[in-house]
């Protein structure tokens, strides 16, 4: 039997994290993969996408319902904290044109050897290979199993992520520990996923990139939410990150509309009229190009009406008018099914928040029981948000614990 003060479970971004703030020594993180942080390595598709430059006041719009549990983890440990951190590990890094925040050499591989190295400096032992099977409380004290060791510990970190890539080693094992020390489970979802819809033919729209586009959400003919971002038409469906960010709020069934023209229907009618009296040997084409709308949306759209693109306006009918108007200012896209946990960028649900203090991230039911990461009821936006939730955590479950070894 080995022993512990803390022990962590995971070694992704949220248990490395909570490993090297940790001082209540020695410090095991227990993986049960071969090596560490893999779903970090494949974050950003192997850029990873660190953070967001923004006013960390603003991380509070990314997170859904439930970003007021993030509030102290964040305030304590912001995007600002994190890149710091980086940069005096000698990590570079640099902020695109949207403000996510990357290393310099565009690289997880380097993000991931400085949290290794910080692990190190710090004594923190990583061990391979340690799948936890199970966690007791005896006597104060947490017996930790693996199919080869046990553990002992006064401490323990649940990070051990959410459920989707599974490959990676997030499959769920951490729902399971909180529930045998009687947590409830928020039933884990797909977040961050693209739409499938069996409603159109999108194979000769697949590829077409529309940006900051508004998307608007009818359920039961209903509309119940809008959202502006970029829009990617993929060979079943759409993506892209003002789908990904939308997702949480879709469900098979509904109904998204998609706007191309930036402008409501009814002003964009008056525009066309206008445009027709004023420059009616224009063709349809290059009226719509006017909006930045791609050759190839056009004339699949077009094509679905056998209106033809090189048509002058002048000849356009008042029925083709209105085609026109309703398809490119709220083009229907049917919802057949979200994307599964195979392809979730992340895991909506998970420990229920309101059994964890937002304060320090330790079990309202068990003392000495931490969370961090993913494995919480936390999902945020793409561009970083997750992965400073997950670093915000991390730090705060590993701080606490130093604090409560110094009585405070
Ligand atoms: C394709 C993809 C791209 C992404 N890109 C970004 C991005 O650019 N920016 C961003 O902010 N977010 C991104 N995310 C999300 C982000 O990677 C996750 O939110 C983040 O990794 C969660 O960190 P975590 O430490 O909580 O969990 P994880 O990173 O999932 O780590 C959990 C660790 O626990 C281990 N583990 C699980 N169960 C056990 C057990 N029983 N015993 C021992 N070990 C166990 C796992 O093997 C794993 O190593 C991306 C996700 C995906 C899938």
């Amino acid at each position: 039997m080995k022993s512990a003060e803390t022990i962590v479970i995971g070694s992704g971004p949220a248990g490395l994290s909570a490993a090297i703030s940790c001082k209540q020594k020695p410090v095991l993180v227990l993986e049960k993969n071969t090596s560490a942080g893999k779903k970090l390595l494949i974050a950003g598709s192997g850029r990873c996408n660190l953070t967001h430059d923004s006013d960390i006041k603003d991380f509070f719009d990314h997170y859904g319902l439930n970003a007021r549990f993030l509030k102290t983890a964040l305030l304590n440990y912001s995007n600002r904290q994190l890149i710091d951190f980086f940069k005096e590990k000698g990590l570079d890094i640099y902020i695109d044109k949207n403000g996510k925040v990357f290393p310099e050499s565009d690289s997880s591989a380097n993000v991931l050897s400085v949290l290794l190295k910080c692990c190190k400096e710090n004594e923190v032992e990583v061990v391979y290979k340690q799948n936890v099977i199970s966690v007791k409380h005896k006597n104060g004290q947490f017996a930790v199993r693996t199919p080869t060791e046990s553990y002992l510990c006064k401490n323990i970190i649940v990070a051990t992520g959410g459920k989707s890539y599974v490959n990676t080693g997030s499959t769920g094992d951490g729902y399971e520990i909180a529930r045998s020390f009687g947590h409830t489970i928020v039933t884990p979802k797909p977040a961050l996923t693209p739409v499938y819809s069996n409603s159109l033919n999108l194979v000769q729209l697949a590829g077409v990139t529309l940006q900051n586009l508004l998307i608007c959400l009818y359920r039961k003919n209903k509309k119940i939410a809008e959202h502006k971002g970029d829009v990617v038409f993929t060979h079943k469906g759409l993506s892209g990150p003002g789908i990904l960010d939308f997702s949480r709020q879709f469900e098979a069934g509904d109904l998204l509309k998609l706007n191309f023209t930036g402008l409501h229907s009814d002003d964009f009618r008056h525009y066309f009229i206008a445009a027709v009296e004023m420059d009616g040997k224009s063709t349809v084409q290059s009226f719509l190009k006017r909006f930045d709308i791609p050759k190839s949306l056009i004339q699949t759209v077009l094509g679905k009406y056998k209106i033809d693109p090189t048509d002058n306006l002048a000849e356009i009918t008042k029925a083709e008018r209105i085609t026109i108007t309703n398809d490119f200012c709220e083009f229907e896209v049917a919802v057949t099914r979200m994307g599964g946990f195979d392809v979730a960028m992340v895991t909506a649900g998970g420990v229920h928040l309101s059994e964890v203090s937002s304060r320090t991230m330790e079990s309202k039911l068990v003392s000495g029981l931490y969370f961090a990461g993913e494995v919480l009821d936390i999902d945020g936006d793409t561009g970083g948000y997750n992965l400073q939730a997950a670093f915000s955590t991390g730090h705060l479950a590993g701080k606490s614990i130093s604090n409560r070894g110094l009585g405070v």
